[in-house]
């Protein structure tokens, strides 16, 4: 298996003003292309330190990916610290210039005299077109470490990777092929899906599995590496379909598919309706049906019943109850769900109620402690849910969403029920 060091260069990063994003993209592609990363660095835009840093890292790993400091001004100074690595000159390259003035053409601008920096590329190095942007990217040999220095704008930082590193990558791979899938997770906690995947997690095994887990989303690894694309498809699907008997109805998408999109196409099948009651969640839940293109066919609409009396007015709670049960309570859940669907014409509708925190808790009814109510054509029912009590208001609120939804989801889904027992 390959490795990799990654290399973040900006003073906005080792100063914190600019979280270091284009570090964990890369190392998560770096992965799925079979290279495991070893080390992250990150440095300041000084041209010594910056050095030093280069040299460390392409003594560390065999494949080294820095972004950042390719603008045309003087704080920009990886194509100077690259020249002094290699004991090379920088020399105007005509093709990167020709491309950095052809940028500000199509803009119908002239190139700033100031850009004509961005084409100076040390003499051994080879120049890596940007498709979005004016800085050309760097690639080059250092000892026997192949370094890729990419631009430190996401988008273009993106696309250079994926057009110009990825497939060296695969090349220097030596004709191996790595596919990678992810399975999305929801309702089991991570030990449990460990522990039903123990053996197919072992460290060496091909496919690779491994998981990943995110305020109650476990997101399953799968990635099989093979001499040819069918090998290594046949190696991953064959773990994906035992990874999902394994671990049944917990299992909602693939990929980046979400939640919403599951409980979307259960409800489009069914040619169903669905309508929300949000408390704390404050329109959480609408927001996330929403994201999903096309969603109006199923989604009728949310009422953020926050205070009692648009609770009591708009969506037919009773009063009595309330003052008996407080707003956080099974009942009022359910009473939200039921008036969420009877207003806004729904057949099923999710509700929310809950103590987000970080004030406003008691001993009965801690920070954390969130009923949901789900109604469908055939039952209203409420759920006890208690996330924990010092968890932050934004990841209580987001559970409780993703909560809501998977009720939702499982309810579409009779018969698969509870996760299926343990498979070894
Ligand atoms: P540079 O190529 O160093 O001029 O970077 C251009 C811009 O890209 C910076 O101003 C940052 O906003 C952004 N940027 C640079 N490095 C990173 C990084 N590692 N993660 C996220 N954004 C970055
Ligand atoms: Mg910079």
């Amino acid at each position: 298996m390959q490795t990799a060091c990654i290399l973040s260069i900006g003073t906005e990063l080792t100063l914190g003003q600019t979280v270091d994003t284009n570090g964990a993209w890369l190392a998560a592609e770096l992965a799925a292309l079979g290279v495991r990363t070893v080390l992250h660095m990150t440095v300041a835009d000084e041209l010594e330190p910056l050095g030093q840093a280069l040299r460390t890292v392409a003594e560390r790993a065999e494949v080294v990916v820095a972004t950042g400091g390719l603008g045309p001004t003087d704080d920009d100074l990886t194509r100077a610290a690259m020249a002094r690595v290699l004991g090379a000159e920088l020399v105007s390259d005509p093709d990167s210039l020709d491309q950095i003035r052809a940028f500000f053409a199509a803009r119908g601008r002239l190139m700033p005299a100031q850009n004509a920096v961005q084409a100076l590329i040390p003499e051994g190095a080879r120049a890596l077109p940007n498709t979005c942007g004016t800085a050309p990217g760097l690639a080059a040999v250092v000892g026997r470490t192949a370094v890729y220095c990419l631009p430190g704008v996401p988008f273009e930082m993106r696309a250079m990777f994926r057009r110009e590193v990825a497939p060296a990558i695969q090349r220097a791979a030596a004709g191996a092929v790595i596919l990678s899938s992810t399975l999305r997770t929801t309702g089991l906690p991570e030990s449990e899906v460990g522990a039903r995947l123990q053996d197919l997690m072992v460290r060496g095994r091909n496919p690779e599995v491994g998981t990943t887990a995110a305020l109650g989303i476990i997101g399953v690894r799968i990635n099989a590496t093979g001499r040819t694309i069918a090998e290594a498809e046949a190696l991953r699907d064959a773990v994906e379909a035992e990874v999902r008997v394994r671990l049944g109805d917990a299992v909602f998408g693939r990929n980046e598919e979400t939640l919403a999109d599951a409980v979307g196409e259960l409800l489009r099948v069914r040619r169903a309706t669905v309508s929300v009651a949000e408390s704390c969640t404050g329109g959480l839940i609408g927001a996330l049906l929403t994201d999903v293109p096309g969603s109006s066919a199923y989604f009728r609409g949310g009422v953020i019943a926050y205070a009692n009396h648009v609770k009591v007015d708009v969506l037919g709670v009773p009063e009595g109850l309330l003052a008996a049960e407080g707003a956080v309570s099974a009942t009022v859940a359910e009473a939200l769900a039921r008036g969420a669907a009877r207003v806004l014409q729904s057949d099923y509708a999710v509700s929310v109620t809950g103590v987000a925190g970080p004030g406003g808790g008691s001993v009965e009814k801690p920070v954390g402690l969130v009923y949901t109510g789900l109604h469908t054509p055939e039952a209203t029912v409420a759920e006890r849910h208690q996330f924990g009590s010092d968890a932050p208001r934004d990841a209580i609120r987001q559970r409780a969403a993703w909560v809501a939804l998977d009720r939702l989801r499982r309810a579409l889904r009779p018969g698969l029920g509870q996760p299926a027992a343990t498979g070894g």
